[in-house]
């Protein structure tokens, strides 16, 4: 059965499917048109790496949107030229592999604390 729901971004009215139950028609288009957007414009980087607040600023996203875009799978193929800045010790790290914005070092100590 077909299910109308809420857009979580434009707040519109769409029908949900089966592999689409968050966004209309509309904001996916422009979310993977962005998504698309951002993988092209990092492999075209000239550089070996790119700080992760170059590209939120660029693309004016927020480090929660790009987090869970990034949980999502959609930046396997550029998570290795994209860096960030460990939220603890400041260490500049790849994104890859990542699930919270420490470092591996970090994120260990903070499992060990937990
Ligand atoms: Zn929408
Ligand atoms: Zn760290």
């Amino acid at each position: 059965m077909a299910n109308v729901a809420n857009c979580k971004k434009c707040g519109a009215l769409f029908l949900q499917t089966s592999n689409r139950i968050e966004v209309c028609d509309k904001c996916f288009e422009e979310q993977n048109k962005l998504l698309s957007e951002i993988n092209t414009f990092v492999i075209m980087y000239p550089e070996e790496h790119i700080a992760l607040e170059d590209i939120l600023k660029k693309f004016n996203l927020t480090i929660d949107e790009f987090e869970s875009f990034f949980s999502a799978g959609k930046f396997v193929k550029i998570a290795q030229k994209v860096t960030m800045k460990c939220a603890k010790c400041g260490k500049i790290v790849p994104i890859a592999g990542k699930t919270n914005m420490l470092c591996s070092a970090c994120a260990k100590k903070l499992q060990n604390e937990i």
